[in-house]
């Protein structure tokens, strides 16, 4: 097996690299107090060996683990939620209401990732999606929180990204695990000016005004950083936030303004975001090729452009 990549941050947090299509693509995190340990992400069934990997070169056992606590059910987040469930005896799992069904029988959510990306595909990209007893299953509703070893982790209901997203508050480690509602920030953006973030409007559930509230609501915790998903810690939230706002409207409008291309939408929108993402990441003083940036973001424009379609759509 590969060696996992995993970094230490401060407050007993390690970032652990999920190994998702590219390194730095997707993270989970490990949350460790005392002698207790939780998981933030389970990644897919693909990243379980990493993070067990990473529990045995720090001395954790797996009877030692006693949350598995996804942000929302999308696969690159909770698809490897059932295989690492079975590997640790003590965890429960933590999930957002709106998933726990999906997670008790992974049949819908399966079928729904067949959709949007390919039976073959489906399965070399995720693996096994296998169910989680009931009886192991901690749904937590806005407000709700749970102790891991006496450090809280409260829950902030945040949807705009999915329905089914939550937000784990950390106070200990001064952030909040932010899941994708506080949009993608790949490390290879970084500049002189600090990160560079962009919303994902992912199908089937982007809601706008969702979005701009929860982006609001986390921020509006006063804490220093947020923890992302993909892909890892970040700061300078004030700044982040405005650009956020700035960028679901500027995604928004773009939607709309191709709303009835017909066939030529869809090219149309995927170009246009590309064009948007490339003039903001000029401004941002990032120097990366404009080949090397359609890599690393292609196909979060290819998803981004489905889920503004589907909610052109449905609802917008
Ligand atoms: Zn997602």
């Amino acid at each position: 097996m590969s060696p996992v990549h995993y970094q230490d941050l401060d407050h007993g947090i390690t970032v652990i690299d999920a190994e998702i299509q590219r390194p730095g693509l997707a993270a989970c995190y490990l949350i460790r107090e005392g002698d207790r340990a939780a998981f933030v992400e389970a990644g897919t069934a693909h990243s379980v060996p990493g993070l067990l990997q990473v529990l045995e070169e720090k001395g954790i056992g797996r009877d030692q683990v006693d949350y598995v606590i996804p942000t929302h059910v999308h696969l690159d987040h909770a698809g490897g939620v059932g295989v690492l469930m079975e590997q640790l005896p003590q965890a429960r799992l933590v999930i957002h209401p709106r998933g726990a069904r999906h997670m008790i029988d992974p049949s819908k959510l399966r079928a729904g990732a067949a959709a949007v990306y390919g039976e073959e595909a489906m399965d070399r990209m995720f693996g096994p999606l296998l169910p989680v007893p009931e009886e192991r299953v901690i749904q937590a509703g806005d407000g709700d929180s749970i102790q891991l070893n006496g450090r809280t982790l409260a829950f902030l209901d945040t949807p705009g990204h999915a329905k089914h997203h939550f937000s784990i508050v950390d106070e200990k480690g001064r952030g909040i695990f932010s899941g994708d509602t506080f949009g993608l920030s790949y490390r290879e953006f970084d500049t002189e000016r600090g990160a560079f973030a962009f919303p994902t409007t992912t199908p089937v559930q982007f809601d706008p005004e969702a979005l701009h509230a929860s982006v609001d609501r986390l921020v509006d915790r006063g804490l220093d950083f947020m923890y992302l998903t993909h892909y890892g810690r970040v700061g300078d939230l004030e700044r982040l936030r405005r650009e956020q706002h700035e960028m679901i409207d500027a995604f928004v409008a773009l939607a709309r303004e191709h709303a009835n291309d017909g066939e030529t939408r869809h090219g149309a929108l995927v170009e246009g975001m590309m064009a948007l993402l490339m003039e903001r990441l000029q401004a941002h003083g990032c120097t990366l090729p404009e080949a090397r940036v359609r890599e690393l973001v292609g196909m979060d424009v290819e998803l981004n452009v489905q889920g503004l379609e589907f909610w052109l759509d449905h609802a917008g």
